[in-house]
């Protein structure tokens, strides 16, 4: 079960990388991006650490760091359609992947094989 602030860390999870680190260096917060990697790891990030990355950011033009615009709503009807597919491997995100084998942009860890109802 994802935490609270799943969403925010599969943002993260997706986009980060080396211009990640190497802004949050030059924004004096890699202490924080190395708390928030650290904290995906054991599976849960603590929202404050996401704001503290987020009003850095902010700080330097770039808005709503962890803040995607998106929703899902829930396929209607019976659910029967079972498929093979990859979930990131620190408890702390929700992202599913059913194309191929990602790995995770926050840890770098590779996304393990698991079954998802449709
Ligand atoms: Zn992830």
């Amino acid at each position: 079960m994802a935490s609270t602030t799943g969403p925010r860390v599969e943002v993260l999870c997706q986009q980060a990388g080396e211009a990640l680190a190497e802004r949050a260096a030059r924004y004096g917060v890699a202490d924080v991006l190395a708390r928030v990697v650290a904290a995906a790891s054991r599976g849960n990030v603590p929202a404050a650490d996401l704001d503290l990355l987020d009003s850095a950011f902010a700080e330097h033009g770039i808005d709503h760091l962890t803040r995607a615009y998106r929703s899902f709503q829930p396929w209607p009807g019976a659910r029967n359609v079972v498929v093979t597919a990859w979930v990131c491997p620190t408890g702390a995100c929700p992202r599913v992947a059913t194309d191929k084998p990602p790995s995770c942009h926050l840890t770098g860890q590779p996304f393990r094989e698991t079954t998802v109802e449709l």
